[in-house]
């Protein structure tokens, strides 16, 4: 068989099952057969139009997980082993790759978003793009990913064990890195507008606290992330900040953030991006799994197939309710 089953999102709006030939095999890339597949709020917002800068045809599909089809070069990785997929393809040259943080490359390639992705059977990925997923579960496997964007939130806050971390946006990434805060010994608090998504936080993270927008915050916190992905959200985060604290910006928004210098100041904020993972984060959270410090059957909410996907994955685009990962086993 030279030809493989593809979802693609032919325009915003459009998901078909297609076949497209197998992908060519290519010097120090290997061969994965992929068997699992995390969907993630990009493609739905890839799905809905909603993504700047992309172009269609798409296959999207950036949280893998599947098995080698052949061993690496490098010998890290044998046939039939169950792998990660770091869908991060960098330069290795520009200034951000060479001082160790190819997470934010200058000439950054994301799987799934710029470059056609995993939604398929087969795909052909750099050998060190790939992380050997010992002892964890296919299923776990794909959701790796998304939580290494959380679990690099957390590192680069530094969080003081004991310390209070409010998280702002209870969605999927909020939810890694309420996990990833709490594992570094914060007390966690999740802020949401939606009391549902608190209460399902709460199931799958049993010590945090929950508020609901339009109750007043408790507390002043050392950390705030935002994981909202909402400009009015994003600008308002800091009045929640403790003096001395850090203010974690895990989403990307296409606005101005705008904030008063004074509030800003007296803080002396530490304002940080976080953007994508790198592959400590990726390993980091393997091994929160493998030590079973993640409850990873409870993110898993919903799973489909490739079939289904074409009419499970508009739906979820335009109400995703309780879901909080939906994954595809191919
Ligand atoms: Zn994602
Ligand atoms: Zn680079």
């Amino acid at each position: 068989m030279t030809e493989m089953k593809v979802l693609v999102c032919q325009e915003p709006g459009t998901l078909e099952l297609a076949s497209r030939p197998r992908p060519e095999s290519r010097p120090g890339a290997v061969r994965v057969r992929i068997g699992h597949i995390g969907i993630c709020g990009t493609d739905y917002h890839i799905y809905g139009g909603h993504q700047p800068f992309l172009s269609y045809p798409r296959v999207m599909g950036h949280e893998l997980s599947g098995r080698a089809m052949e061993a690496s070069v490098d010998g890290r990785i044998a046939e039939g082993d169950l792998v990660v997929v770091n869908p991060y393809l960098t330069c290795g040259t520009c200034h951000a790759c060479t001082i160790g943080k190819p997470n934010c490359c200058e000439n950054i390639a994301v799987l799934g978003v710029h470059t056609d992705g995993g939604m398929c059977e087969e795909i052909v990925v750099p050998q060190e793009n790939l992380y050997p997923a010992t002892g964890l579960t296919d299923q776990a496997a794909a959701m790796v990913e998304f939580l290494a964007i959380g679990a690099h939130g957390v590192r680069r806050a530094r969080i003081r064990p004991g310390s209070s971390a409010l998280i702002v946006g209870a969605g999927p990434i909020g939810l890694g890195a309420a996990l990833f805060a709490a594992i570094e010994g914060a007390e966690v608090t999740l802020r949401d507008t939606s009391q549902a998504r608190l209460d399902l936080a709460r199931s799958i993270l049993p010590p945090a606290r929950t508020e609901l927008v339009g109750q007043e915050a408790h507390a002043a916190y050392e950390t705030v992330f935002d994981a909202t992905g909402n400009i009015h959200a994003m600008n308002a985060g800091l009045q929640w900040l403790a003096h001395g604290g850090s203010y974690v910006l895990l989403s990307v928004v296409k606005a101005d953030l705008v904030f008063a210098d004074p509030e800003f100041h007296k803080r002396e904020t530490t304002l940080i991006a976080s953007r994508n993972a790198l592959k400590e984060d990726f390993e980091h959270v393997m091994a929160c799994i493998r030590d079973g410090r993640v409850p990873v059957e409870a993110l898993a909410t919903h799973e489909t197939t490739f079939e289904d996907a074409v009419s499970n994955l508009p739906a979820w685009a335009g109400d995703r309710g309780t879901l909080v990962k939906a994954i595809i086993r191919v």
